[in-house]
C-alpha cells in the first residue's frame, strides 16, 4: 500500500527500505524491491514486514542507484512471496510496482494467455505489466510510449513505477486515483505515495496528477499527460509544518 523510489548518485537500496519503513503506517502485508544493476533489474520481495526483505537481501549485491521499493496490500491474490511486487514483464526486461486496483484485468489476461503469456502471481498487477511489454514489442516502442498506450485501455486505479533492462538511468512512473509525489534533490529525485520517504533529503516536492506520466532521470523530470504532451512539473515547497503532518 506504498511505493518508493530513488533515481540519482548514491545507493538507492538504504533510501528505499528506509522509505517503505516510513509507509508503514499504511498498513501491508508484504514489501519488495528491484534494482537496476546496469545490465539487469534484480527483483526481491518476501511476505511480511519490511525487515523481513532485508534479512532476505542480506548479503546480496545491492550497488544500484536506481530502484523502486513496494508495500503491498493484497487485492489479488493471497499475502505470498510470489504476489509480492516488484513484478516482471516475461522477458524479464521490465519490472513493475502498483499500488491500486486494474478492474479489467481478466479481460488483459485472457487476451495475453492467447499469445502465449505466463503469469508467475494471482496478481492484477502482472497482468499490466504484461500488457505494456506486449505493447512495446508489437509496436517496437519505447516504455513511455507502451505505457501510455497501455494506460488508455486500462480501467482502474493505480500509481505504477517500471524499470526498464535497456533505461539504466530512468524511472517511468504514471498515476491515477492512487497518490504520487516526487522530490527533487541534488541530481536526485525521490518517489513516494507521500513526502514522508523524501523529507530527510528534499523539501521540494511535485505532486502527480492523474492521467500525468513522469519520466524520472537523476537531473531531470518529464511529465506528460496521456496525449504526450509536456506538462510544467509545479515545484512546491514543504515546511515544516506541513512536514510535520506528512
Ligand atoms: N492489486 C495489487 C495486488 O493485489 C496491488 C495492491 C496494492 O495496492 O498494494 O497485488
Amino acid at each position: 500500500c506504498g511505493i518508493v523510489g530513488y533515481v540519482g548518485s548514491n545507493l538507492a537500496y538504504p533510501v528505499i527500505i528506509d522509505g517503505l519503513k516510513k509507509l508503514e503506517y499504511r498498513g501491508y502485508d508484504s514489501a519488495g524491491v528491484a534494482l537496476h544493476m546496469g545490465n539487469s533489474i534484480e527483483v526481491y520481495k518476501k511476505e511480511g514486514k519490511v525487515a523481513a526483505l532485508e534479512e532476505s537481501v542480506y548479503g546480496k549485491n545491492v550497488q544500484a542507484t536506481i530502484g523502486i521499493g513496494h508495500t503491498r496490500w493484497a487485492t489479488h491474490g493471497e499475502p505470498s512471496d510470489r504476489n509480492a511486487h516488484p513484478h516482471y514483464s516475461n522477458s524479464k526486461n521490465i519490472a513493475m510496482i502498483h499500488n491500486g486496483i486494474i478492474e479489467n484485468y481478466a479481460q488483459l489476461k485472457s487476451e495475453l494467455l492467447q499469445k502465449g503469456y505466463t503469469f508467475k502471481s494471482d496478481t492484477d498487477s502482472e497482468v499490466l505489466v504484461n500488457f505494456i511489454e506486449d505493447i512495446k514489442i508489437n509496436n517496437e516502442c519505447s516504455l513511455e510510449e507502451a505505457v501510455r498506450i497501455a494506460l488508455k485501455r486500462v480501467v482502474g486505479a493505480y500509481v505504477i513505477l517500471l524499470l526498464d533492462k535497456d533505461l539504466p538511468d530512468t524511472i517511468i512512473a504514471a498515476r491515477k486515483g492512487s497518490p504520487l509525489v516526487i522530490g527533487v534533490g541534488e541530481k536526485a529525485h525521490y518517489l513516494g505515495s507521500d513526502a514522508s520517504p523524501m523529507l530527510a533529503y528534499t523539501k521540494e516536492v511535485v505532486y502527480i496528477n492523474d492521467y500525468e506520466l513522469a519520466i524520472v532521470r537523476p537531473d531531470e523530470l518529464i511529465l506528460k499527460n496521456l496525449g504526450n504532451e509536456r506538462i510544467t512539473p509545479f515545484v512546491q515547497k514543504l515546511d515544516m509544518e506541513l512536514a510535520a503532518i506528512e
